[in-house]
């Protein structure tokens, strides 16, 4: 048993959370970027390209919760977990190969919000909400209000479901599922598992690390009960966002719960692009039950290009990566290409 998992075991069952516990929390995030510089006491004038940060919060607005802010380094500009949440000037370049929809979605919707692109799974926007803000976010164009799932486009997405046995698993998506109150997933799990040839939810989710008292009792309950294997699939990045004792229990909780824990995450410069915090990432992951599985290349989303990793410098570091691991700790590696049956492994020949 790992560290963790035993040093969990001598504490006290974690305090229950209200529900409006988790929505107070969020309506406290920070909205503006110089309101976390100054709790990180973090001079802007000091840091160039944030200096009119204000343009980029225009297109994508800037949210981050006070959980996640609190694993920063107070007063340190390349914190890993704050470059993931910074505006910056760099935002409005552009660049050749970044467009608004990398990854095809728009190609891929087949009632409004539901995206069947993959052999027996189907994907659906239950939101358009996230608990915080990704610089990197390959959706950060994605058009929303178009595609929230309300419960009358709900009703047309389970009608598709219903209607194609060959389908299995249903991933909820956003946005961020777990935005949703105990009262709407409950209502969309009571309608997914009467559908007699689903067999799995999915949901992913950055809830765990940016908004950890949202998995709350009537959360925890609800999956216990559902006859759907549940599976969540955690977007981490670094190892650092583990660093508080509330995600760690609240991944417990859920482990506990019979929900099969996953990782991805997406390889960025500067904030995990060397072997030693992919492995140091893995390491953490494991300790707290959740299982390596993705590591993306980045979706090349307008915006984003400070955020790409050259694919050669990816394969060299996921290389060293397998000689330093076991295997069950090393992610793999993935992009995403528009119009593809899967996400394709990297390297891969194109044929
Ligand atoms: C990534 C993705 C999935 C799930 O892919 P897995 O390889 O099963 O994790 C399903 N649908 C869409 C649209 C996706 O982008
Ligand atoms: S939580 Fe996910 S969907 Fe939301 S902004 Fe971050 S990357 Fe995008």
């Amino acid at each position: 048993m790992s560290q963790v998992n035993s040093l969990l075991n001598r504490m006290p069952n974690p305090p229950s959370t209200s529900h409006l516990g988790w929505q107070q929390e969020l309506a406290s995030a920070y909205r503006h970027p110089q309101q976390l510089l100054d709790y990180l006491q973090i001079d802007n004038n000091a840091v160039n390209q944030w200096a009119d940060a204000n343009k980029a919060v225009q297109s994508f607005s800037f949210l981050v919760t006070r959980s996640f802010a609190e694993r920063m380094q107070k007063g340190n500009p390349n914190d890993p977990l704050l470059l993931q949440v910074m505006p910056t000037n760099r935002e409005s370049a552009v660049v050749d190969g970044f467009g608004q929809d990398p990854v095809g979605d728009l190609q891929a919707l087949t009632v409004p919000g539901l995206l069947h692109k993959y052999h027996g799974r189907v994907l659906l926007i239950s939101t358009g909400a996230c608990p915080i803000h990704c610089r990197y976010c390959f959706r950060r164009n994605f058009p929303y209000q178009a595609n929230q799932n309300n419960t009358r486009q709900e009703q047309q997405a389970i009608n598709y479901i219903q209607q194609r046995t060959e389908i299995n698993e249903v991933i909820l998506s956003g946005g961020d599922p777990l935005i949703l109150t105990n009262r709407r997933l409950t209502q969309l799990i009571d309608k997914l598992e009467t559908i007699p040839h689903l067999k799995r939810l999915r949901l992913h989710s950055r809830v765990p690390t940016t908004l950890p008292s949202r998995i709350d009792d009537g959360l925890i309950q609800r999956l216990t009960q559902t006859r759907l294997q549940t599976i969540l699939v955690t977007h981490i990045n670094h190892a650092n966002e583990l660093n508080s004792n509330v995600v760690i229990q609240s991944l417990d909780r859920l482990a506990l719960a019979k929900v099969k824990l996953f990782n991805q995450s997406v390889l960025l410069n500067k904030i995990n692009d060397s072997v030693k915090s992919l492995a140091d990432l893995s390491e953490r992951l494991f300790d707290t039950g959740v299982q390596p599985y993705y590591l993306h290349l980045l979706d090349k989303v307008s915006g984003a290009s400070h955020f790409e990793v050259p694919e050669n410098t990816a394969l060299y570091i996921h290389q060293n990566l397998q000689k330093r691991l076991p295997g069950y700790l090393v992610p793999k590696l993935v992009r995403e290409i528009p119009g593809e049956m899967s996400k394709i492994s990297v390297p891969t020949l194109h044929i």
